[in-house]
């Protein structure tokens, strides 16, 4: 394993002369033209913020995966949390990505606008106590997240049912990384040759978890962190990978990951919900990808707590977003990139959310179109 010396303040992960070394050892090694997914947004605005891409060598090239949670989220679950917000008496609590997303016909914003009681929070206890604060009213708290969201969530749960919280509610549309990735490599619609691991998902699931890429795919995998030293060593290490010919799991982010990840959070997270079948926003349905609550929380379902009638679901028209989120183009191929969608006026959820890969290109991207 390339390693790094040991360091423990942020600056030393920014260091020029330990990237340069990297680069230099990447550029070295590198003989065969790879494809890496990073899949996660928090990876790509890092890619993007430190110039990562322009860096390295033409053999290796970046590539945005689907880990951006707001923009999986598919129009008709969009649309099902704007409905919720229109129910009488109900306040909507959420983290701010979600607020001004379009679903098929409007978004939270809008809602918002007309009269619905929508409340950006910042974490879960924020959502209970304002469910403690107005007894009478039904306060929903928007599930959206992967790995690590999902544990404090169903901690928000538990916490609720200890205090006997009657109005709390949970919409669940949490997503598993795992089984997208492997939703995308066994669509071969984009040939990968390795999988940069989302850094804070891991934390909580462990580097283990992503053994079966090497194992079932021959796709070597660095789970990283979101410093510019993280993800060059992930590259490095990939890039030493393909050319040994040796797919592995490597965990270029010690300081946070484990291979067992965080048991306690993971325990957390499967003692309120179960696995299911999630819709994602161009994946489509993916088995086993998300999380319902289990049968002893239902009374905490707000999908189950107040059924909406939906009318039919709307794609953005011109939106490659689903296209993005599977790597099979980048935001520059959209036509209404910078064009018509911009992050004053987002047409899709890839330029909306702060994780997303068309506000990335956007932010940062140094581009003529
Ligand atoms: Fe969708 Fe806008 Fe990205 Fe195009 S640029 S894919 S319209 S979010």
């Amino acid at each position: 394993m390339l390693t790094i010396p040991g360091m423990k303040y942020i600056d030393e992960f920014r260091d020029p002369v330990l990237a340069r070394k990297l680069l230099v050892k990447v550029r070295e090694r590198s003989r065969q033209s790879v494809r890496f997914m990073e899949f996660c947004g928090g990876h790509t605005h890092a890619i993007f913020r430190y110039g990562l891409r322009q860096l390295l060598p033409p053999t290796v090239e970046l590539r945005s995966g689907p880990g951006c949670p707001v923009c999986v989220t598919a129009n008709v679950d969009l649309d099902r949390v704007i409905a919720l917000a229109n129910q009488p008496g109900v306040i909507i609590t959420t983290f701010g990505d979600m607020i001004r997303v379009p679903g098929s016909h409007s978004s939270l914003q809008a809602a918002k606008a007309e009269g619905a009681d929508v409340r950006i929070v910042y974490s879960t206890l924020d959502a209970l106590q304002i469910a403690r604060d107005h007894p009478d009213r039904a306060v929903i708290f928007l599930g959206v997240g992967f790995e690590t969201t999902a544990p404090t969530v169903a901690a928000s749960i538990l916490a609720a049912e200890a205090e006997g919280l009657g109005n709390f509610y949970v919409l669940s549309l949490h997503k598993l990384t795992p089984p997208a990735t492997r939703a995308i490599l066994d669509a071969g619609e984009v040939r990968l040759a390795g999988i940069i691991g989302p850094g804070h998902v891991t934390t909580v699931i462990g580097s283990q978890a992503w053994q079966f890429l090497p194992r079932e795919y021959a796709v070597p995998c660095a789970v990283t962190g979101f410093e510019p030293l993280d993800i060059l060593q992930a590259v490095a290490e990939m890039v030493d990978m393909v050319e040994s010919g040796q797919p592995a799991v490597v965990n270029t982010y010690p300081r946070s990951v484990r291979p067992e990840g965080n048991r306690t959070a993971v325990d957390v997270m499967h003692r309120v919900f179960e696995v299911r079948e999630a819709e994602w926003r161009g994946l489509g349905r993916v088995p086993a990808s998300g999380l319902a609550l289990r049968p002893a929380y239902a009374r905490f379902d707000a999908a189950l707590a107040f059924p909406v009638e939906l009318g039919p679901v709307r794609e953005h028209s011109g939106c490659r977003c689903g296209d993005v989120l599977r790597g099979v183009v980048e935001p520059l191929d959209c036509p209404l990139f910078r064009r018509v969608c911009t992050p004053a006026h987002p047409i899709g959820p890839c330029m909306v959310s702060a994780e997303g890969a068309c506000a990335a290109w956007y932010k940062y991207g140094d581009v003529d179109v």
